[in-house]
């Protein structure tokens, strides 16, 4: 995964570095020089900060908790970037999702830089009470490098708006008399945070997939529907059609995509298979989607895992093993769990033709290669699931501004926002060789590059 990330890097600069139109005043050695200056600052890490919080459990016994906090670029404004509260936390990972948020945020205009925070720890496990704690001591210890305009946390897998609140109180009682509302986003709306956070990622996944396969093909269809262009022709063959979709995960951004899709008025579409960490349901016809989000609020967000359970909710739907649901025939293929999901183990069974990363780095590098040399269009990461840190940037300013929007203007700012970056990708996608994310890793290059060498930081 993070060779992944590296390469596309490495080889977006090189495309740039070719480019004489780029940077023209920068030729011969300074130019080579500049460029590997790029590949060093956007490769590496500005900061890796690790720490062992100590943890007083509720049964005397005392743990010490393994945490970190990456700051990988700040060209372009304070660190930002989740923590995520997961057994399978290491420091790599860490990492590349900071670098991750680097270019999303340089993709959508976002004004700040990329961090990524961890704890390695399995939330279920502790009580309530002893989360608090974690919260609390995590803060303690990284609270030199977090700030409203040093380095701004936000939920991720295994936390949310609770934990985000807890955070930012700890902030205000050890910084006392400092800004603090901006010190975390995706924090409850009676804590400063914005209206429509919770739902903004998987929001905007649905949005990107279909203002590119509806909106952007009508308004394009007099070229598009000639182009010989790979990804082109994948696009129109699955352009003015129901389609079908599968969704792994069904959690914040699972679950909302799912039900956007269920209720899209724009597409016919039909969600026939949704999957979590137990389970994945399969139904031809398409599922009932508030249904299962009405049983989740219930049941810890999980899914129903056995037919008298459905039964009893009066939900239609086959149980199939849990990785079934990545291999089903389907249209599109939306990936919203975790890392490395499709990988080269199970690379030849995927039957979508889109895949729509709503998870961080879902499919691995190999298996990306492979299913784009075989035109399957993806739609990456930080093109799709980047609502989320939009409507945190929108928090961000609330907070200091201490003007709240309603849910409905945050929204219709979020569409605005992403729109206007695929309106920026896609012509030059559908024309280009390349495959979308690298489309996406030239733009925030190019914009970072641009700024670094105004900076005259390219020595
Ligand atoms: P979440 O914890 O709310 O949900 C995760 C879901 O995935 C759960 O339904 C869980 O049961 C399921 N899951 C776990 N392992 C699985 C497996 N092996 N197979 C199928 N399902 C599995 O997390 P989330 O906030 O929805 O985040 C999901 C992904 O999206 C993560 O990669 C996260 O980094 C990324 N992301 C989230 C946001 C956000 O705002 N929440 C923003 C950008 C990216």
């Amino acid at each position: 995964m993070e060779k992944k990330t590296e390469d596309i890097i490495e080889s977006s600069l090189n495309a740039l570095a070719e480019d004489d139109s780029f940077l023209p005043d920068l030729r011969d050695e300074s130019r080579q020089q500049a460029f590997k200056s790029l590949v060093s600052i956007l490769s590496t890490p500005n900061h890796v900060n690790k720490s062992f919080l100590r943890i007083a459990l509720e049964n005397g016994t005392v743990v010490r908790v393994p945490a970190f906090r990456v700051q990988h670029n700040k060209t372009l404004g304070p660190y930002k970037g989740g923590i995520r509260f997961h057994e399978s936390v290491n420091e790599d990972e860490v990492s590349n999702l900071a670098k991750l948020m680097t270019l999303k945020n340089a993709l959508h205009e976002v004004p700040f830089g990329g961090a990524k925070g961890g704890v390695i720890i399995n939330p279920r496990e502790y009580t309530d009470k002893e989360l608090n704690l974690i919260c609390k001591k995590y803060v303690q210890y990284f609270s030199d490098i977090l700030g409203t305009e040093k380095d701004i946390p936000a939920p991720d897998v295994g936390t949310g708006a609770r934990e985000m609140d807890w955070m930012m109180a700890e902030y205000k009682t050890i910084h006392p008399g400092q800004p603090y509302r901006g010190s975390f986003t995706g924090k409850s709306v009676i804590n400063g945070g914005s209206l429509g956070r919770r739902a903004a990622t998987g929001k905007g996944v649905y949005f990107t997939f279909r203002y590119m396969m509806h909106n952007f093909i009508k308004e394009n269809h007099p070229w598009m529907k000639d182009s010989d262009n790979r990804f082109a022709r994948t696009a129109m063959e699955h352009y003015d059609r129901p389609l079908s979709i599968a969704i792994q995960g069904f959690g914040n951004v699972g679950s909302v995509a799912a039900l956007q899709a269920y209720q899209c008025n724009y597409l016919q579409n039909k969600v026939v298979a949704v999957s979590d960490r137990n389970v994945t349901l399969y139904n031809s016809e398409g599922l009932d989607i508030p249904a299962l989000i009405k049983y989740g609020k219930k049941h810890k967000g999980d899914l129903p895992v056995d037919d008298e359970t459905l039964a009893e909710h009066e939900i239609k739907a086959t149980v199939l093993n849990r990785d079934d649901l990545l291999e089903i025939e389907v249209d599109a293929l939306f990936l919203a769990a975790l890392e490395d999901q499709v990988h080269t183990g199970n690379m030849e069974n995927i039957k979508a033709r889109l895949i729509v990363e709503g998870a961080n780095a879902p499919v691995t590098e190999d298996a990306d290669q492979y299913l784009s040399d075989r035109g399957v269009l993806i739609v990456p990461d930080i093109l799709a699931n980047a609502g989320g840190v939009i409507v945190s940037y929108f928090e961000w300013m609330q907070g200091r501004e201490t003007q709240f929007d309603t849910e409905d203007q945050i929204y219709d700012k979020l569409y605005d926002k992403m729109q206007e970056t695929l309106d920026t990708i896609l012509p030059q996608f559908f024309k280009d060789p390349f495959p979308l994310r690298q489309n996406c890793y030239i733009h925030s290059v190019t914009k970072l590059s641009t700024v670094l060498y105004r900076q005259g930081k390219l020595y």
